[in-house]
């Protein structure tokens, strides 16, 4: 087995009241539209799990973090499906040499429940990295209430992932 790498992503989100109307960004974590009054602050679509994977890995092989690679000046970015950023973090770490070990992700929401998307989630984030989906694993966590989380004023996502060397 080549060398093996750690990386750390963390994430976080102020979550806004929805307009009734249905003006404001939906809560989209892990490539999954969640049904809520309330959505993300942010350029792009503001998917903070989705980030936050894109910094873990990005941070395993010592590039720059997705906020200098994809700055939120850019307009390009403006509503960007986050999915861009994390296959952009994957091709990277494929051409410095590495292969996507495993990842673990707690994301940190005190609503709604994740358990009925988490497979979609996992699926997703499989897909775009090209592995296994047994290699990827995501929990769900409630802030019991405290602090701007448990308010549901916020949503946070801490990942880990290693990679291997080829
Ligand atoms: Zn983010």
């Amino acid at each position: 087995m080549g060398t093996i790498r750690i990386g750390h992503g963390y994430d976080l989100h102020r979550l806004e009241a929805l307009a009734p109307a249905g003006a404001g960004r939906p809560l989209i974590l892990g490539g999954v539209r969640l049904v809520h009054d309330r959505g993300p602050v942010a350029h792009s679509d503001g998917d903070a799990l989705y980030h936050a994977v894109t910094d873990a890995l990005l941070g395993a092989i010592g590039q720059p973090d997705i906020g200098q690679l994809f700055p939120d000046t850019d307009a390009r970015h403006e509503s960007q499906d986050s999915e861009v950023f994390l296959a952009e973090a994957a091709r990277r770490v494929r051409a410095a040499g590495f292969d996507v070990g495993n990842l673990d992700c707690t994301v940190i929401l005190e609503k709604p429940k994740l358990s009925p998307v988490k497979e979609q989630m996992r699926a997703n984030i499989a897909r775009v990295l090209g592995v296994d989906v047994g290699g990827v694993n995501i929990k769900g966590k409630t802030n019991e209430k405290v602090d701007a989380v448990g308010e549901g004023r916020a949503v946070e996502v801490h990942v880990v992932v290693l990679v291997v060397g080829r």
